[in-house]
Parts: structure tokens; sequence; C-alpha cells
């Protein structure tokens, strides 16, 4: 089996063809008549905008404007005059032929984007890239590989789709597409997501291993290549496509719409974020909030903290995105499994146990004062529907500290003060969760690190896997309690933890009486669907079955029989 990037959901099943893009090659010359050669360089700029704008056109008409705006972009860059004038130079300085002048000048383009800071820019390299082949093409007189003509059942193997070749695809001829290169956010991603079509990018080798007729299977929800599968792997695979593809049809039927009960209890379903990015995919996801933005990941992968202004941005940005809703920003979640090398923190024993979340942050107050200040100016710049939510406490003291800080700066800054909360993720914030509720404007239940906290065992130690589980009737207990606490204090609970998107463990919180529900934006429509099979009542039978049992075992078995679909 092949592993790669899952960029686009579904499985697709079929017979491969490789498509490899030449290096386009030409000989450097000097030309006589540079003003000929501009002209013929002018000549091959108009001919590539027409086809792309018969491209976008297509585009438009098989996945939607959206997606044909991608293509369109490709036009703009070209018709910037800057960007053609110094090709139109260098063709008049240095009589070079028209092929030369575009490469040196896109190969400069394309530098300059690589190098950018965000992720997104430096994918506009890609498209630079794919702008410069396809005018060399037109001006050596290359014809494209025709992709609208290839079989039905087609896998598509490339080297690298680019976002021409994706335009030109007949979505109805191809099963998948496996490529060498690209990530996530490239923009073959986002048109193959957008045409529906499973992809795995970056398979190393994907065009010399998987060979042109053979079949393969390409499971684009989990990022896996089966290279000549079995004829059992290819039934089960059949199976579990056409699941999918069943379960696909009933979730749209829950886009835009609102979540509730069996018998219309009104619930919400949010979404779990790592960066304003993602806060697009929420939208997009039909999210009705954002129940956990962990906002560590704004400080990973990098050598210095982002200052106020960068965090200040990447908050509001998402309260922009989501305009409206509530935005649960958690403050930085530093230590245990998520180290930040430049913070130096000193190596411990037991780093779940040691000096992580708000320990770090209460010790570091200057730079918490600066990750608050960054949340209470995007909360009063939107509509102030940012609530900050406070990770690992333990006891009221920390809660009160926080508070506290958040108020004075709020004043300060002559700013309203956003609403404050905890995660509930510690046993002891569980046990003395109707005292923090007097501290707290709401409760979001972290089940991932409630559970690994009351079981005592490791959430990555595969040695003591098998206590890890939130059917354990001691997780299940906290988790009833702790939301009767909210309840008794009249704060919203909320739970953001794995255990909320757990279609086993739905009809529980729901008897429970959990409002929000705080999910991975890809499990939305299922969280939704989940909750629509459940009234009060029969929530209310199943937690009482399974409140009377005693083991995990126990629970998971009831649960398997009585809930599963
Ligand atoms: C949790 O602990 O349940 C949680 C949501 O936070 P994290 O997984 O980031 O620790
Ligand atoms: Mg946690």
């Amino acid at each position: 089996m092949l592993k790669g990037i899952a960029a686009s959901e579904g499985i697709g099943i079929g017979k491969v063809v490789t498509i490899r893009q030449q290096k386009v090659t030409y000989e450097q010359r000097q030309v006589a008549d540079p003003d000929g050669e501009t002209e013929r360089l002018h000549d091959a700029i108009e001919q590539f905008k027409e086809r792309t704008e018969a491209l976008a056109q297509e585009m438009e008409k098989s996945v939607n404007p959206k997606e044909a705006e991608i293509i369109r972009g490709h036009m703009v860059m070209l018709s910037d005059p800057f960007m053609v004038s110094q090709m139109d130079d260098m063709i008049k300085n240095d009589s070079i032929c028209a092929e030369a002048a575009a490469e040196t000048v896109l190969d400069m383009f394309k530098m300059m984007f690589a190098s950018a800071e965000d992720e997104l820019t430096q994918q506009r390299a890609t498209d630079v890239e794919d702008i410069k082949t396809r005018l060399l093409k037109i001006l050596l007189g290359i014809e494209e590989a025709d992709l609208k003509t290839l079989p039905a059942g087609t896998v598509l193997v490339v080297n690298d789709l680019t976002p021409s070749m994706t335009a030109e695809l007949n979505r109805d001829n191809i099963a998948a597409i496996v490529t060498e290169s690209g990530g996530l956010t490239s923009h073959s991603a986002i048109l193959s997501r957008a045409l529906e079509i499973p992809a795995v990018l970056s398979v190393l080798n994907a065009t010399v291993t998987l060979k042109d007729s053979s079949t393969v299977i390409v499971d684009g929800s989990n990022g896996e290549v089966i290279n000549d599968p079995a004829v059992s792997q290819v039934e089960e695979y059949e199976a579990r496509r056409d699941e999918y593809l069943k379960e696909k049809e009933m979730l749209k039927s829950f886009i835009g719409r609102e979540t509730l009960t069996l018998d219309g209890a009104k619930k919400e379903v949010f979404c779990n974020i790592g960066n304003p990015k993602d806060g697009i995919q929420a939208k997009e996801r039909d999210g009705e909030g954002v129940g956990l933005f962990r906002t560590e990941f704004l400080f990973m992968d990098r050598d210095s903290m982002p200052d106020e202004q960068e965090q200040y941005e990447a908050y509001k940005k998402v309260c922009d995105t989501l305009e409206g809703k509530t935005i649960i920003i958690r403050t930085l979640d530093v230590g245990g499994d998520k180290e930040i090398p430049y913070m130096n923190l000193v190596k411990e024993e037991n780093p779940f146990l040691g000096f992580r979340a708000v320990r770090y942050c209460l010790q570091n107050e200057e730079q918490y004062k600066l990750q608050l200040r960054a949340l209470i100016r995007a909360n009063n710049d939107t509509t102030g529907n940012l609530w900050i939510m406070v990770p690992m406490v333990t006891t009221v003291g920390e809660m009160k500290a926080v508070r506290a800080m958040v108020s004075d700066l709020a004043e300060e800054m002559d700013m309203k003060m956003p609403k404050v909360g905890t995660m509930i993720e510690t046993p002891a914030a569980f046990v003395i969760a109707d005292v923090l509720a007097k501290y707290c404007d709401f409760f979001s239940i972290g089940t991932n690190d409630l559970t690994q906290y009351i079981m005592a065992c490791d959430r990555g130690n595969s040695n003591v896997a098998y206590l890890y589980k939130a059917y354990d009737p001691a997780v299940l207990r906290a988790i009833r309690r702790i939301i009767e606490s909210g309840i008794d204090a009249g704060i919203p609970v909320g739970m953001c933890g794995e255990a909320a998107a757990d279609p086993l463990l739905i009809p529980m919180l729901i008897s429970f009486g959990l409002e929000e529900f705080s999910v991975s934006p890809t499990s939305v429509l299922k969280t939704r669907s989940e909750i629509a099979r459940w009234s009060k009542a029969e929530a209310d039978r199943i937690t009482d079955d399974v409140m009377a049992l005693e083991t995990a075992g126990e629970v998971y078995d009831y649960l398997m029989k009585n809930v599963a679909k």
C-alpha cells in the first residue's frame, strides 16, 4: 500500500492512466528581429488567455464560479503589465527569444512566491509554473495532453496536477487522482475537492510504481493507494465506496439546517480549528461557530512568538470569517505533548502533569497579557462573540487570576470584557465544577485530557490504550456531573474533545443536557445527523441502561448493539 496526503475524500477504483509532464525544452537563441519576437510573445499570451477563458467557462459549468476564478487568476497574472513589460524589455535589450524571456521572468515570480512566509502565497508558485509550461507550449507549438477524452474509470496518476489540468478533466470519467507532489491547500487539492474526485497527493514515485492499465484503489479519506488489489479487496472497497456515497447524499440534506434532536430540542454543532484558514473550512462545512481554536498552532513551526498584532489578526480573521457566530478561543496550551522549542521549557519527568497551559501562562504574565490583549481587541473590533477559554484549569485561583487579568486589561484598553470560561479536562476541575462555575461564563469539556487524567493513562501510550476510553463509567459519570454543574449554575456547557463527535455517545450527551458539540469541520454534518436521530425520552432510556453498567467493555457492547446504525 502507498501512503500520501488525503486531499479529497471518497474512494475511487479504476485503471491507471499516467500522464508524464515532460520538461518543455527549447534552444535558447538570439533573435534578429526583436520587434517580431515581441509580437510572437504577445500573440502567444493572447492565445493563452483565450484558452484559459474557455477553460474557466467550462469549469463554471462543471464545477462552480468560485473554482473557475482560480483558473481566471492565471489570466490575471499574465495580464499584469509589469510582468509582460519585463519580458518585452528582455527581448528588446538582450535580443533573446520569447521562450527565454517568458521563462526567466516567470521563474523570477515563481521564486518570489515560493519564498513567501504563508503557505497560501507559496502555493502560487505552482500556479506560475503551470502558466509558464502552458505559455511555452503555445510558443513551441506543442499540443497539450488531451485530458477531456480519458476513458471512464480512469485513475489519473501525475507528477503534479496543475490547476489547468484539473480544469480540463471530465469529472464523470475520473475515478480518482494520485500525484507525486502537492499539499492540502494546493489549488489542485482545492479543485479536486470541488469536483468531488477522491485524491491522494504526494505519493512518492507514484508515476513509476503505478503501472498504466493496472487496477488501483484510491482511498482519498485515508490517504491510501492500493496497487493491484486482490478481488476481495476490490469488493471490500466497492462496498465502502457505496456506503460512503449513500451517506454523503444523506448528509447533504443537513446542510444549512438547524441542529435539532428528533423531538425538536435545539443543539449546536461547532468546529475545532487550529488556524484561521480552518475557520474557512468551518464555515464551508456549515459549522455553527468555533468551539475550540487551539492557538498553540500559531506558536508552532517558527522561531519566535507571534506578536500581539499577528495574533490579533489571526483571531479577528476567524471572527470575520464566521461573522456573528460564537468563536471560542483557547489561550496557549503549551507543554504536555505540545512542545514549542523557542519557549525553552525545561524537560520534565511527567510533562502531562507538569508546567503546562495556564500554569505556564500565569508564570509568564507579560507573554500571556499579549495574547489576552490580542483577544480583547479582536472581540472589540468584530461582532463581540469571541469567548476566551482557559486550558488545564485545576483550581479556582487560576480562574480568578485569569479573569482578573482579562478584566484589568479590558478596562485599561477601554474595551468590553469578553466572556471567559474554562476547559474542564482535569479531575480537579470536574470535582469542583460547581465552584468553578461561579467564575466562568461557560464550560467546555475536554474529553481527550479528561479521559487521560481520570483513567491515569497517557493518551499517547499504546501500552495503556486499553484504559483510555471515554466509555469508561468513570469518565461518563464525570461528564454527567460536569454538565449538571453547568446547568445548575446557568452557564452554557459544550464539549470539544473527540467524544463530542462519537455517534455512540451522542444520545448520552443529549440526555445529560449538553448544548454544544464541537467537532472537526469534516464531522459537522455527520454529528448533526446523529443528533437528529434521538428524542430526549429515547436518549434517557439508553442513558439509564448505560449508567447501570460497570465496565467500559460492557458500555461499548451495549452502545454497539443499541446505538450504532
Ligand atoms: C481535550 O483535551 O479534550 C482537548 C479538546 O484539547 P487537546 O486535545 O488540545 O488537549
Ligand atoms: Mg486538552
